[in-house]
């Protein structure tokens, strides 16, 4: 069985992008299992630069299956026009299958969103306004439709009719505004349906009739495991698992298949929108960092708002690594802190005057404060490494102390925004391929 996650171990936007990108080359399915086109995946290769939302990193390559799964949040509209920007800038027509068992996410999720943050002013929760929450609370209070309803134009009516009764008391109460007629959606829908037609199936036989024939499907996590609803910063969380353990969920494959998981992690912290963030650095210092990062500061690639940026968060990065089960570590960004003379790793929580190395629940998140270490800076510019032995000491012993702290190998160091900017230090996933002919010397 050849089935490896990429997954965040962060809170988003570590490189998941980048080193799917990059793994794809070996994969013959590369499967998006949850969240929608909040996702905003970066990837700089020959094609020039892109910020995939909905369509899975696997795109580049035309050998690729790409396949959003039933747990992915599907917003019909963005999905292809994704698909033709892409085409428009030249990537060859992507191999795309779309779940029949895929939720669609509808024009009142979007609306209620942004309703709801409105109306939560001060306390809002930075959402990327995607629609996400409403839609992943419909798809639990059973209001939800899925693609294979687009088809059943009489059931796909009585679906949406039951999921407005509820919404437009909410309109015309709660927020003031105009009802919503199930005729002013449905002949939009029934097109919508029409034009995804060509991509829809059920991927879960796809899937698995691959899984019997050896195939080697890769699952691409979006955000991280600190915004898992269950064991990240909750309220601050998504609204689906981020984790490893729902990729077999969400994809649609046993969760025995999933042998190797290479957990994402970035050099420093970023967290985007509200909510805790134990090792954050504000002003002037945060700023010098802002800048740097990325590939061209460290902006949405969604939204294009500011990133929160902080140092290295051993306690939040080992838990992120415990809970996504990581085999493996990618670690990205390095060439980012080719500026510093000294960089800090936080190593321990101070929450109440005891220090501790374990992730707290919420509740006492925002009284923890970083205890930090502090390493040597290599101060040069490391971007055209791609060797371990190029990287200058000081960057090896940051490396080996972050593995030490988290507990598990980092075998893909990434030192630069573009595909060919790595370095292996070891087989990254035996399963995809990689053996000692293609590891870096
Ligand atoms: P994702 O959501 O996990 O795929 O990550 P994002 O794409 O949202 O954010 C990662 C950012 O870092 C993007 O701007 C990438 O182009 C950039 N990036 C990825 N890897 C590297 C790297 O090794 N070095 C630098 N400088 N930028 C990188
Ligand atoms: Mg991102």
């Amino acid at each position: 069985m050849s089935v490896t996650a990429v997954v965040g171990a962060n809170w988003g936007d570590e490189g998941k992008g980048k080193f799917t990108d990059l793994l794809a080359e070996e994969a013959d399915f590369v499967v998006r299992f949850q969240g929608g086109r909040n996702a905003g995946h970066t990837v700089i290769n020959d094609y020039g630069k892109f910020a995939l939302h909905l369509l899975p990193s696997g795109v580049f390559h035309s050998n690729v299956v790409n396949v959003l799964g039933p747990g992915v949040a599907l917003d019909i509209r963005a999905l292809l026009a994704e698909r033709e920007t892409l085409m428009a800038r030249g990537v060859p027509e992507p191999k795309l299958r779309v779940s029949d068992r895929a939720q669609v996410v509808m024009p009142y999720h979007v609306l209620f969103d942004k309703l709801e943050e409105e109306r939560l002013g001060q306390a809002q929760f930075g959402s990327t306004q995607c629609g996400i929450a409403p839609f992943y609370a419909d798809k639990y209070l059973k209001l939800g439709v899925q693609v294979a309803d687009l088809y059943y134009e009489k059931r796909l009516r009585e679906r949406i009719e039951r999921s407005l009764d509820v919404k437009n008391v909410l309109l015309e109460h709660l927020y003031g505004k105009p009802f919503i007629a199930v005729d002013s959606l449905m002949t939009d829908l029934l097109d919508a349906g029409r034009q995804l037609h060509p991509f829809v199936c059920g991927t879960t036989v796809l899937l698995h009739d691959a899984l019997t024939q050896g195939r080697r499907i890769l699952l691409e996590g979006q955000l991280g495991a600190l915004r898992d609803p269950d064991h990240g910063i909750y309220p601050y969380s998504t609204s689906s698992s981020p984790l490893a353990g729902f990729a077999a969920v969400g994809a649609g494959l046993p969760a025995s298949a999933i042998q190797t998981i290479i957990a994402v992690t970035k050099a420093y912290s970023t967290c985007v929108g509200a909510g805790p963030f134990v090792t954050e650095i504000l002003r002037e210092e945060g700023d010098a960092l802002r800048n740097r990062g990325g590939d061209a500061g460290e902006y949405g690639a969604t939204t294009g708002r500011p990133r929160r940026v902080g140092w290295f968060d051993a306690v939040a990065t080992r838990y992120g690594c415990r809970i996504q089960g990581a085999t493996e570590v990618a670690l990205g960004l390095l060439d980012v802190l080719g500026y510093l003379d000294e960089i800090p790793i936080c190593t321990a929580y101070e929450i109440d005057g005891r220090s501790t190395r374990e992730f707290p629940v919420p509740a006492f998140l925002e009284q923890a404060k970083p205890v930090c270490e502090t390493l040597p800076g290599w101060k040069c510019d490391i971007s055209a490494a791609r060797s371990w032995e190029a990287l200058p000491h000081q960057a090896q012993r940051y490396i080996e102390r972050i593995e030490a702290l988290i507990g598990v190998p980092i075998h893909l160091i990434s030192v630069g925004p573009h595909r060919d900017a790595v370095i292996r230090r070891a087989p990254a996933s035996p399963m995809l391929g990689y053996n000692a002919a293609t590891k870096s010397a």
